[in-house]
C-alpha cells in the first residue's frame, strides 16, 4: 500500500540503522528499474478447493494457498503459463497432490524466464515420471505458449517444504535457460540459484565491482558463487578468480558458463565456502580480494577468521539479509577490517522486509 518512494525510504532507514557504527557511509538505495512483474522465477503451489483446482502462493507460515497471490510481482508470461497448466491439468487427468494423504500427481509449477534472451523454462513438480498424456500435454502447452523453450519434470516425493526433489527429466527443449546479463551468457538450471530481478541484478553486480575496483594483478575469491555470474563478470577486471559453491548443479552451470563465455581466468570449486577459506588460510594462499554473497543465514565466524589470516586488501559483502549482514560485519571489524561504504539495492519492490546490500570493507 506504500508509495514506492516511501518504501525505499523505509528500506534505506532499516539498512542505515542496522549498519550504524559498522559502516560510516550508507549511500542512497538503488531503485529497481521495474517495480512490478519483475520476478523471473515464479512458483505456484497447486491444491484443490472442493472439486476446483486452485494455485497460488502459500500464505506466510502456512500451507494455505492464496489464489493469484504474488501476481503483481511476477513475470506476466510466467503467470499466463501457470494459468494454462491449471486449465489443462483436468483435461489431461492430472491429479493434484494432497499433502495430507500424500497422494496425487501435480504439486507445483515453477517457471523461470530469461529477460535478456526471452527463453522460458517450465518445471512441473510431480510425484511420478509416469504421465500417460505427456507428449500431447507438451504439444498443447507449447502450442498455447510458443515462447516456452524447455519443460522439465521434477520428482518430489518429499514431505518437507523443499520445492524441488533430486531427480529431473527434460521432456522438451534443453532443460535449462540461457540468460544474458551484462553482455555475458549464463546457463541456469532449475536447481541453481539465480537473482530474481534481471535489470536490478545488473545494477547490483556493477555496484559490487565498482566498490571492489580490482586491478589486473589481483587474484580474488568469489565465495557462494552460484552459477559463476559475479566471478565471470569480475574476471574482466582482475587477474584470477576462484569461485566456491556447494550446490553441484550450480557448479556444473558455472563450469559451462566459463566455457560459454570463453573465460580463461576463472575456476570454480565445489565445496563449502568456509572449508575452502580455512584450507586457503592454512596454506597461506594469496588473494587480494574476496567477494562473498551468502544465503540469508549469512556466513560463519570461521569464514571471517580465515579472512583475517588471508588478509585480502578488500572484501565486498553482498547480502540479502541486513540482520545477518550486521552480525557478520561485527565479526569482520573484530578481525581487523573496517567498513568503508555500503549501498542498499532494492531487488524486491513491493516486498517490504527484503532488501539487498553491498558493503565494501578494507584492511584497518
Ligand atoms: N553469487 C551468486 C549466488 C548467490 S546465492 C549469484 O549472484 O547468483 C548463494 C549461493 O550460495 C547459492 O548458490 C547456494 O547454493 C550457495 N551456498 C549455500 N551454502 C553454501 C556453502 N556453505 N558454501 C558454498 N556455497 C553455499
Amino acid at each position: 500500500m506504500l508509495s514506492y518512494d516511501k518504501e525505499l525510504e523505509l528500506k534505506q532507514k532499516r539498512v542505515e540503522s542496522l549498519l550504524d557504527g559498522l559502516v560510516p557511509c550508507v549511500e542512497p538505495i538503488i531503485r529497481s528499474p521495474q517495480k512490478e512483474y519483475y520476478r523471473n522465477k515464479v512458483h505456484a503451489a497447486f491444491g484443490m478447493d472442493g472439486k476446483k483446482i486452485i494455485y497460488g502462493t502459500y500464505k506466510e507460515g502456512t500451507h494455505k494457498i492464496i489464489p493469484e497471490g504474488g501476481k503483481l510481482l511476477e513475470n506476466k508470461k510466467a503467470s499466463a503459463i501457470i494459468a494454462s497448466i491449471a486449465k489443462l491439468a483436468s483435461e489431461y487427468r492430472m491429479t493434484i497432490y494432497d499433502e495430507r494423504s500424500r497422494r496425487g500427481f501435480l504439486r507445483r509449477v515453477l517457471v523461470r524466464t530469461a529477460d535478456g534472451t526471452g527463453e522460458i523454462l517450465v518445471v512441473l513438480v510431480v510425484t511420478d515420471f509416469m504421465f500417460p498424456g505427456k507428449k500431447n500435454f507438451v504439444k498443447k502447452l507449447t502450442g498455447l505458449h510458443p515462447e516456452i523453450t524447455s519443460i522439465v519434470m521434477n520428482i518430489n516425493r518429499r514431505t518437507d517444504s523443499m520445492i524441488l526433489g533430486d531427480k529431473s527429466e527434460t521432456i522438451y527443449g534443453r532443460g535449462f535457460i540461457v540468460d544474458e546479463l551484462l553482455g555475458l551468457k549464463f546457463r541456469i538450471s532449475c536447481e541453481s540459484f539465480y537473482q530474481i530481478n534481471h535489470d536490478q541484478c545488473e545494477n547490483l553486480y556493477s555496484k559490487a565491482l565498482e566498490y571492489a575496483a580490482f586491478s589486473k594483478e589481483d587474484s580474488i575469491i568469489d565465495a557462494y558463487c552460484g552459477t559463476g555470474t559475479i566471478g565471470i563478470y569480475a574476471s574482466k577486471f582482475c587477474g584470477k578468480v576462484t569461485g566456491v559453491e556447494l550446490n553441484s548443479k550450480a557448479v556444473a552451470d558455472a563450469q559451462e558458463n566459463i566455457h560459454k563465455n570463453a573465460i580463461k581466468n576463472v575456476r570454480v570449486i565445489k565445496g563449502d565456502a568456509t572449508e575452502f577459506m580455512k584450507v586457503a588460510a592454512i596454506r597461506h594462499e594469496k588473494y587480494e580480494g574476496v567477494i562473498l554473497d551468502p544465503p540469508r543465514e549469512g556466513t560463519t565466524p570461521e569464514f571471517v577468521e580465515s579472512c583475517k589470516t588471508l588478509c585480502p586488501s578488500k572484501i565486498v559483502y553482498i547480502s540479502c539479509n541486513p540482520e545477518t549482514l550486521a552480525r557478520d560485519l561485527r565479526l569482520f571489524l573484530k578481525a581487523g577490517f573496517k567498513g568503508i561504504k555500503a549501498t542498499p539495492v532494492d531487488m524486491f519492490p513491493g516486498v517490504e522486509q527484503h532488501v539487498e546490500t553491498v558493503v565494501l570493507l578494507a584492511k584497518q
